[in-house]
């Protein structure tokens, strides 16, 4: 039964990692989407999503015999798929693109409506072929499709909509087609801004500026992405170049960051941005049942600790059943095991602890510590892709103690955050908005080593739930930082970590109760949903030039610089 009272909202978002086998996610983002419809269905709260479904996904990443990550497409279908019987047009490159709109409730009978460009009637069937594939026209057709064509399909769907959250900027699109609709009707292009923002709240993701896609008018106007605005009017909305971050800021009533920390990095990023909404903290969440061993926070609250660590044993060994099936390698069970599983992107420095070989490899060598490592690249970032080659290398190394799991996806997530001792993360500060995999680790018994970035502030008791490192340093010159981090990691690992994992397994244990029963409300996707509902879903504030709120964000940033 659905609550009646509450909005009605429909979740805008590019990805969603519904399940390991469902090709529609790419990383957190998808998880993050996936989670939340499932909650929302859990927990009653009408929110319905509004999706592409990939044909190819993202792909997959395979270490070739060169120990390189090589990209894998393949075609895939899912008998699960409801046909809705609606399709809508969007006119995309001067061409019609017919979106046929599927339906899922697969999942925990969340209800996830997915947009299909793949049909004989379709010219353009590649635009819904690979999830963050391709180049700007690409890209700019995919969310095109996404946010014209996902309003479009509400409407012809009948499904009454109170608020329209777009996750991430990738939706921005939907705003102008929300603009569009008011003035096909006589409305002006300021009343149907208003209209828009009343309606509209946005979730941003990215502290790096350049991840926050932008795009020239020209090929916005080549590919029809204005929906019919003039040149002027668009680049009021997201100047000029186009910044899908900018102009979501400007289209919704109310934004949010992904945690609290992310909250004063996203109002310092954006404070120069006039007429744009407030941007206030909510953490992200994970949903349980898709990621926490229930028989761990059964033992944690019941106080049994013998049990809680015979239930941590076996599913440490369930993950080296799971390592030794997939890489051939046999890890030891009673050797510590840290895990670390992340995109590979630089500023999460997965090879950091490697950068200080003279302390790490005695310890590899003498069996007294273990690494799984997992993540991928984009397809395009040829960085990323040299991270995990030097991974897979480092690995090769010491074949006994490291292993690298290729193709992460949401299987590899799940036995990891389950089965290693430690869950590391060293991103270089403050540019981790969440983590939510720390949150899965946490709530498994797995214990927190990690900086001071995302989530982890909000949680951290240093030596009671887990650990710090680098006491929250940040500096603009990226070897000071690294170097500091390093020491700081070194450090907690030789004179906390492993003392307390070999010589006083009784506070490990109890730590590992504190990490389940600390996190296992605040960070599961009730919370979550309650504060969306309550902070932005619900909330009427006003959208355009609001001098005072701006004074206001300003004056926090300040006071947290
Ligand atoms: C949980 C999860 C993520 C998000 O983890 P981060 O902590 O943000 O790195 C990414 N990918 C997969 C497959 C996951 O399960």
């Amino acid at each position: 039964m659905i609550n009646g009272n509450l909005p009605k909202v429909a979740y805008f978002c590019m990805e969603y990692g519904m399940e390991s086998s469902f090709k529609m996610y790419a990383g957190g983002l998808g998880i993050l989407a996936g989670d939340y419809l499932k909650g929302a269905y859990d927990h009653n709260y009408p929110i319905i999503g509004i999706g592409i479904k990939w044909k190819q996904g993202y792909g997959d990443q395979i270490i070739g015999k060169d120990n390189y990550p090589y990209d894998a497409y393949h075609n895939y279908e899912y008998k699960f798929l409801k046909d809705t019987g609606v399709k809508v047009k969007v006119r995309i490159r001067s061409r019609d693109v017919w979106c046929k709109v599927w339906l899922t409730d697969h999942f925990k009978n969340a209800p996830l409506y997915l947009l299909d460009t793949d049909l004989p009637e379709n010219e353009d069937t590649w635009i819904s072929g690979q999830l963050y594939g391709g180049f700007e026209e690409e890209r700019i057709a995919q969310e095109m499709v996404l946010g014209i064509g996902g309003v479009r399909a509400l409407r012809q769907l009948g499904i009454d909509v109170d608020v329209y959250h777009f996750n991430e900027g990738h939706a921005v699109f939907a705003g102008l087609e929300l603009i569009r609709e008011q003035m096909e009707q006589g409305v002006s292009f300021q009343k149907a801004l208003e209209h828009c923002c009343e309606r509209v709240v946005f979730t941003t993701h990215t502290p790096i500026l350049q991840g926050n896609e932008e795009h020239c008018l020209e090929p916005l106007f080549y590919m029809g992405a204005n929906n019919g605005l003039s040149h002027e009017q668009m680049v009021s909305i997201g100047g000029a170049p186009f910044n899908m971050t900018v102009a979501a800021l400007r289209l919704s009533r109310i934004a949010n960051a992904v945690a609290d920390l992310h909250r004063v990095t996203a109002n310092k990023m954006w404070a120069h941005i006039d007429r744009r909404a407030e941007i206030i903290g909510i953490t992200n969440a994970i949903h349980l049942p898709t990621w926490v061993d229930p028989n761990m926070i059964e033992a944690a609250q019941a106080n049994d600790l013998q049990r809680l660590w015979e239930q941590h044993q076996h599913n440490k060994r369930n993950l080296i059943e799971f390592v030794k099936e997939r890489n051939g390698v046999e890890l030891d069970p009673n050797v510590l095991l840290v895990g670390f599983a992340r995109r590979a992107a630089p500023y999460k420095r997965s090879d950091l602890i490697f950068r200080d070989e003279s302390t790490i490899k005695p310890l590899l060598e003498n069996g007294k510590i273990q690494f799984i490592f997992a993540g991928k690249a984009h397809p395009l970032d040829d960085v990323g892709k040299g991270i995990v080659a030097r991974l897979v290398k480092i690995s090769r190394q010491y074949p006994n103690a490291v292993v690298f799991l290729e193709n992460y996806d949401m299987k590899i997530a799940e036995m990891m955050t389950r089965g290693v001792d430690i869950w590391l993360n060293n991103p270089r500060r403050p540019l981790e908005a969440s983590g939510t995999s720390g949150m899965k680790a946490a709530m498994n018994g797995v214990l927190n080593c990690s900086i001071l970035d995302g989530w982890w502030p909000e949680a951290c008791q240093h030596g009671i739930n887990g650990w710090q490192f680098g006491d929250g340093f940040e500096s603009p010159n990226e070897w000071t930082q690294d170097e500091h981090d390093l020491k700081a990691l070194i450090k907690v690992l030789l004179n906390e970590v492993m003392p307390t994992y070999y010589r006083d397994q009784e506070k490990w244990v109890k730590m590992m109760q504190a990490s389940i029963l600390s996190t296992k409300d605040t960070f599961a996707v009730k919370r979550m949903l309650d504060e969306y509902y309550n902070k932005m879903y619900t909330k009427r504030g006003d959208c355009v030039e609001c001098p005072e709120r701006a004074a206001q964000i300003e004056e926090e940033v300040q006071r947290s610089r």
